[in-house]
């Protein structure tokens, strides 16, 4: 056969094709960022199935996000047509696991129609557990206990593995089996039960097991160090026997340790297959040489790393931009000028991505874009799932599913207010505990005894019997039917649309959430709340928007945009404060920002504040900025035409970044004039503050703020007539 002319292959390089057209057999494929990973691993799968005579049914593809699902699935429909992929298992492990119960439920003495509950939900069942077994939720916080059920559950360790050494995790080992318990009265699932009852059902029960080694005979993951032990061990399960398992990984991108990720299964990975087949690719497509030398000079100070080989032809290219603002406000207004300019040179909104570490910091941005007019969109904080509104439309729906699922129930009891104390909720909670029965039923049973007489009471009877007309209207339905029977039952409408703003974009959103149904007619309710429930942040990236990406660090693994922003390079933010006493969190940071930096194709730039408010504080605090910038060579930050000028830094290791008090100065640019909150004196202007100082390439170019009416200027420091005024 022709390789080189084939059009799965000729569009990849010798190392790309090679990985391609490897035998049938475990395969690891371990490269760089942008290196073409999954590129070859889309690819393999065409080749499996037009080359290879692999059906398209016997391959489980795994991607980290449903978008990534969503597009490797649009790929594969281009190069085979829709006919040949159709039947073919392509979503998150968290997805494909769902559905695997679903299928398998009764093998497991769940129902069919569990429903999963997500982080809101698991919050509030945690909280009651806390409150039930008389704990001090100062103490016992709900997140931490959750946080450690999580942890457990993902290390697929039940409540009564779970290791009790200290008090403390008695406690933890109690809640968790108490948590246990009400999920499974609700009949629901949280996410990490998807895998981890997914891992169980596999090894207790054979004939399962071996109807999924027969229907995914070939197994396919994408983005492979991030999977936590739970995932390797339905992995190993799947493919142990046929021994087609074909991964692609690099290790600098594992970012997700903190949910369980443990790249270590990458060793695993060759102990239990030894005769794994390694594949490397090294050119790297999406960067220029100077962000990919400035990325590898980051990461190269990680300990126990196997270094890579990664090149480009895209030689030179723009240098990264290091820029120190005052505070994080004006941090936000540099973001939101450089972008203004970038457009006007040509870019377009959609070309430009602002990344950050924690959620919070993206407030400052999103102000400084809605003045600046600039289209953004956010993903993350606000998500749309977990608006108010839309989550009470979901719990109504979900009553509708399961009338017995307590926590959906407690939720819109009283949405939109009825009037129902908790004087008469708690007859109805003691009705069902007595009962042992979930609220609904132990409801039903008050009203048939006619034990509900007051006003407020006979509220609760209308309550019930709207619930059991939904169930029955249920089947006959579609779901955007039963939507709009809900909302007009419960007057949702006139509830949300309160004439002000904040209403109209809350029914907006209510709105938004039936035109969601509508583009899936006669979808299944139980599949849509699934689907719901299954959709990360990431996947609400719609793709046709033209407006801004502001995003999360951890939500930008695999994405490419032709210009990055990177916030908030401070110590205490990158590395995170909570990470600062562990070397291999810290490891884990450094990794962070590196896969920051290789999601950038032409421009990057990296920017810290020198005060910032934060942790809730009005003041702002001073802070310095992050130790990973040290790290940074010359080269990468100057302009091509000065790099001759470069030997002339002083030699010797990098000295740590001052302390808070002296300005810290980056081995990486010339020494600074000015700095931001710096009192000057302009020749004609008077006396003024800082305001920005940044080097475009050795010039040290500096906003200053005057005060009489003068205004911002922005001067290049050496030729300005100005000097620093002292401190005091
Ligand atoms: P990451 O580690 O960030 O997930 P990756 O290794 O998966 O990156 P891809 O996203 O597959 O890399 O590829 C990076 C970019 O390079 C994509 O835009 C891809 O289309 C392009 N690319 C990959 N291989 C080639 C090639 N042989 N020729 C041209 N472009 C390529
Ligand atoms: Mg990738």
């Amino acid at each position: 056969m022709e390789t080189n002319t084939h059009p799965l292959l000729s569009i990849l390089n010798t190392q790309q094709r090679a990985a391609v057209t490897t035998p049938i057999g475990p395969v690891l494929v371990l490269a760089g960022p942008g290196s073409g990973k999954t590129r070859v691993l889309t690819h393999r799968i065409a080749w499996m199935l037009s080359e290879m005579d692999v059906a398209p049914w016997h391959v489980l593809a795994v991607t980290f996000t449903n978008k990534a699902a969503r597009e490797m699935r649009q790929r594969l429909n281009v190069m085979l047509g829709d006919a040949r992929t159709g039947s073919m298992a392509l979503g998150t492990f968290h997805a494909t696991c769902a559905r695997i119960l679903r299928r398998e439920a009764e093998n497991l003495g769940l129902s069919p129609s569990y429903l999963i509950f997500d982080s809101d939900d698991q919050l509030t069942v945690m909280k009651q557990i806390v409150a039930d077994l008389g704990l001090d939720d100062k103490r016992y916080r709900p997140r931490a206990l959750l946080n450690a059920v999580s942890s457990a559950k993902n290390e697929l360790l039940s409540p009564t593995d779970y290791p009790v050494r200290t008090y403390y995790d008695e406690i933890v080992a109690r809640a968790y089996a108490r948590y246990q318990e009400t999920l499974h009265q609700n009949d629901g699932l949280d996410f990490d039960d998807l895998l981890m009852k997914t891992a169980r059902l596999f090894e207790t029960d054979a004939e399962v097991l071996s109807r999924y080694r027969d229907r995914y005979r070939h197994v396919l993951v994408d983005e492979f160090q991030d999977t936590n032990v739970a995932q390797y061990a339905i992995l190993k399960q799947l493919t142990h026997k046929h021994r087609s398992l074909y991964v692609v990984a690099d290790e600098d991108q594992s970012i997700y340790s903190w949910r369980g990720a443990d790249y270590r299964n990458i060793v695993r990975l060759r102990q239990d297959f030894p005769e794994l087949q390694t594949h490397l690719l090294e050119e790297n497509y999406r960067s220029t040489q100077i962000i990919l030398d400035g990325a590898q000079a980051i990461i190269a100070r990680n300990p126990d790393r196997t270094p890579k080989h990664l090149f480009t032809d895209k030689q030179g290219g723009h240098p990264i931009v290091l820029h120190e603002a005052y505070d994080e406000q004006e941090e936000a207004d540099y973001v939101a000028r450089e972008a203004t300019r970038l457009l006007r040179a040509g870019y377009r909104h959609g070309d430009i991505a602002v990344m950050y570490r924690t959620n919070a910091q993206s407030r400052a941005l999103e102000e400084t874009f809605i003045r600046h007019n600039l289209p953004y969109r956010l993903i993350g904080a606000t998500r749309f799932y977990s608006r108010k509104e839309i989550k009470d439309v979901l719990a109504f729906l979900r009553l509708a599913q399961n009338p017995d699922d307590d926590v959906s129930f407690m939720r819109v009891v009283n949405v939109p207010p009825r009037g129902i104390g908790s004087t008469t909720l708690g007859k109805v909670s003691a009705q069902a505990q007595n009962h042992q029965c979930s609220l609904y039923q132990g409801l039903l049973s008050l009203v048939e005894s006619d034990g509900l007489r007051s006003r407020a009471e006979r509220v609760l009877t209308a309550f019930a019997t709207m619930l059991h007309q939904w169930v029955e209207l249920r089947e006959a339905y579609s779901v955007t039917r039963l939507i709009d029977r809900i909302l007009a039952d419960t007057g949702y409408e006139s509830y949300t649309r309160d004439g002000s703003d904040q209403g109209e974009s809350r029914w907006e959103n209510v709105m938004a959430l039936r035109a969601v149904v509508a583009e899936t007619p006669g979808i299944a309710l139980l599949d849509f709340l699934t689907e719901v429930a299954l959709v990360a942040d990431v996947d609400e990236l719609a793709d046709e928007v033209d407006a801004v990406t502001l995003l999360t660090l951890h939500s930008a693994k695999g994405l490419e945009y032709p210009v990055v922003f990177l916030t908030g390079l401070e110590e205490g933010l990158l590395p995170h404060s909570r990470s600062m006493d562990s070397p291999m969190e810290v490891a884990e940071e450094r990794r962070l920002l590196y896969v920051g930096m290789t999601r950038a194709e032409q421009r990057l730039y990296l920017t810290y504040a020198f005060r910032r408010s934060w942790r809730g504080y009005r003041d702002s605090e001073p802070s310095s900025p992050s130790r990973f910038l040290e790290d940074l060579p010359d080269e990468a930050l100057k302009q091509p035409e000065d790099q001759k000028r470069r030997a002339a830094r002083p030699s010797g290791a990098a000295k740590p970044w001052g302390a808070e008090s002296s300005r810290p100065e980056t081995r990486a640019r010339p020494e600074p004039q000015y700095r931001s909150g710096q009192r000057v004196k302009h020749a004609f202007y008077g006396e003024g503050m800082v305001i920005e100082c940044e080097f475009e390439g050795r010039n040290e170019m500096v906003t200053v703020l005057f005060s009489n009416g003068v205004g911002v200027k922005k001067f290049l420091s050496g030729m300005a007539p100005m000097e620093p005024l002292a401190d005091h």
